[in-house]
């Protein structure tokens, strides 16, 4: 007898990859120019050759194959605490920094500490496919809030979604799938809402902040900083994005250093990572990193991808959702079911990610982070689905 819980969840099937595989077969029957694939957020700006020469420095190091501390290097934590202080202003401190396998392993990790069988966590719509199952996984209660019409966080919704078994709150800045930055308002709102009802039901609600897009922002020079907007918060960073190395695997769980119990909400994220089987992230990608903290890819290929994509759709008549940050653009499907328009989409060979699985329907994801030349081919094609929608 398996656990069932864990047979459904790796049952499951996600739009997405369903996607990605069809997009694959079909490159090898018709060519790969032929197939505008937007399904997979995979970086593709190149990585920054200081970390590929950190990355060949570290194969020299006489310690790179011994074990290290399970909460990371104390160099690297230290280094990760001054840029998030020195660029962030940020409430950190290396003792307070755990460094995991990437933004995922963070985010299972604090569902696994912070979670009581059966506890709530509420979840913006829309967010990233995987946050159900890492809720799941801790016998979470996902509790999904809606969008207003800028995407931002619906404020009403989410006061009265809150309940006494709400534990946390995960926010996602800048957002996949939509590329929206979290505003300032939202967030001075949210913390407040989130005051109130820590002393309405007399125990802490925190709040994790998601940011492995943190710095791909294309209109402004950072977003705004969700740590210091309150205390019980607890970020969650993945170096994936910024540096474009998704299989390496690495990021980091910082408590803020204001948190009242942060000496025990650290103590159980160590507790939760040994319980979920890691014993400290690659060193290879610690020694490395510890130099190039702080660095990121040349995004301007994505700024450019952006600009063009989202001019074009809408110059189309798409209505689109205008990305601030992350590789997404967030189009409205001009039906009803998105996945019937996904699927429609596919005769022009046209792959675009029905919303469904990012908690939200009547919408799609387009990942622009492919060569602009496919961005460029792809342009007759979105004007054919516009002509047969009637949008032109
Ligand atoms: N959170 C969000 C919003 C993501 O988009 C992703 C990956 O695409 C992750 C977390 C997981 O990041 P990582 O691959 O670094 O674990």
């Amino acid at each position: 007898m398996l656990q069932e819980k864990f047979l459904a969840l790796g049952k499951v099937k996600n739009c997405m990859r369903e996607l990605t595989a069809y997009g694959n077969a079909r490159k090898t029957e018709i060519g790969a120019e032929n197939v505008f694939d937007f399904s997979l957020g995979s970086p593709s700006a190149p990585v920054p050759k200081v970390v590929t020469q950190a990355m060949i420095d570290s194969l020299s190091l006489d310690t790179l194959h011994d074990r290290i501390p399970e909460e990371g290097l104390p160099s690297f934590r230290q280094a990760i605490a001054e840029e998030l202080r020195c660029r962030y202003a940020m409430n950190v401190h290396a003792d307070y920094i755990y460094i995991i396998s990437g933004a995922a392993g963070g985010l299972a990790v604090c569902a696994k500490a912070l979670l009581l069988p059966g506890e709530e966590v509420i979840l913006f719509a829309p967010y990233f496919t995987e946050y159900p199952v890492f809720l799941e996984g801790a016998n979470g209660v996902p509790v999904i809030v809606g969008p207003d019409e800028d995407f931002q966080p619906d404020l009403e919704a989410f006061r009265k979604a809150i309940t006494e078994k709400t534990k946390f709150v995960l926010v996602n800045t800048p957002n996949n799938p939509s590329g929206v930055i979290l505003s300032e308002h939202s967030l001075k709102e949210i913390s407040a809402i989130l005051q109130d009802a820590q002393v309405r039901f007399g125990h802490p609600i925190y709040l994790v902040s998601d940011e492995p897009y943190r710095e791909l922002v294309y209109d402004c020079d950072r977003i705004p900083c969700v740590m210091n907007a309150y205390e019980n918060t607890i970020l969650c960073y993945s170096f994936s994005k910024s540096l474009s190395i998704p299989g390496e695997r690495i990021g980091y769980l910082a408590v803020n250093t204001a948190m009242p119990d942060r000496d025990e909400v650290f103590t159980a994220i160590k507790g939760a990572a040994l319980s979920l089987g890691y014993l400290g992230a690659p060193s290879i990608m610690q020694y490395t990193l510890t130099r190039c903290v702080g660095m990121t890819s040349d995004i301007a290929i994505y700024k450019r991808n952006r600009d063009m994509l989202y001019h074009s759709l809408t110059s189309l008549g798409f209505q689109c959702v205008k990305p601030e940050g992350a590789f997404y653009l967030f189009m409205k499907a001009p039906i009803p079911d998105a996945k019937e328009f996904s699927e429609s989409a596919k005769k022009y060979e046209l792959l675009l990610v029905p919303s469904d699985d990012f908690g939200i329907s009547g919408y799609m994801r387009l990942a622009y982070c492919v060569p602009t030349e496919t961005i460029e081919r792809a342009l007759p094609a979105f004007e054919k689905l516009a002509e047969e929608y009637g949008l032109r």
